[in-house]
């Protein structure tokens, strides 16, 4: 089988010890490529420095909308060009630019969804200039987020972790955006009806690792990529096998221009 996990974060601390040997076990069950997504200017360099280390390991460089801090406050413009500016110097290096977004769920007041939407509106600008597909976490935010790409030029750009209702889901899905899959939707009927919902030509698997795991309270890892799989089977009546392929070649058409390890 022929799997891939499009987004999560080994850059995690979770992973501190263990990474080679959570790398193994996805090689072992198929898994061909994982796009670690870096959020801070540390993740990301952390994440450039992992994907030199492992082959199967493709970098993305990410700007998160919203500070690591306890009680998470939205990114100034002065964060935002920092980080922009080292996507744009590594873009021969990386895959994509993730995890990008917008995330209302710290920030409610009207200057603060402004200044997300000016900084996703510049992230958008670059994924078009460096011709590199969006990973886009949204929450609470998911209107905004679908507004701004609508009138943008982006090619390819997957939702991860889609968690809007399903009028959103279908303008998202008409919009030919793809959907990542993470395998919580083994105990999340939201993500069951997202998958029965969209075209299998849409969607395609991740992890966010370490959280978003199959089982509560337990660290998520890229070889839990197959618990969506078996998942999104059952829903479209395939075989895990059909299915792996058929995600596979999404994989390939939305992250072609980036060779992956065989
Ligand atoms: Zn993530």
């Amino acid at each position: 089988m022929l799997l891939a996990d499009v987004h999560c974060h080994l850059h995690s601390t979770q992973f501190e010890n263990d990474l080679a040997e959570v790398i193994k076990r996805a090689e072992q069950t198929g898994v061909r490529v994982i796009i670690e997504n870096g959020t801070t200017q540390e993740s990301n360099r952390i994440t450039l420095a992992l994907s030199k280390k492992f082959p199967i390991i493709k970098p993305a460089l990410g700007l998160y909308p919203i500070t690591e801090e306890k009680v998470p406050k939205t990114l100034t413009t002065a964060q935002a060009n920092v980080l922009l500016e080292m996507i744009e110097q590594h873009r021969n290096e990386i895959i994509a630019i993730g995890e990008v977004g917008m995330d209302y769920k710290w920030t409610r007041t009207e200057s603060d969804k402004k200044q997300q939407k000016q900084t996703f509106a510049r992230v958008i600008q670059l994924s078009e200039k460096i011709k590199k597909p969006l990973i886009i976490h949204s929450r609470n935010a998911e209107q905004d987020v679908l507004e701004s790409l609508q009138t943008s030029n982006v090619k390819y750009a997957v939702l991860h972790c889609f968690s809007a209702n399903k009028k959103l889901i279908t303008r998202a899905a008409d919009m030919n955006l793809t959907f990542s899959i993470p395998p919580i939707i083994t105990r999340l009927k939201h993500f069951q009806e997202l998958v029965a919902q969209v075209n299998i030509s849409q969607l395609l698997t991740e992890t966010d690792a370490p959280y978003l795991g199959p089982l509560k309270n337990e660290r998520n890892e890229p070889v839990n990529v197959l618990e969506s799989i078996n998942e999104i089977a059952k829903t479209k009546k395939l075989t895990p096998e059909e299915t792996a392929n058929i995600l596979w070649m999404n994989y390939q058409r939305i992250f072609s221009s980036h060779k992956e390890s065989r």
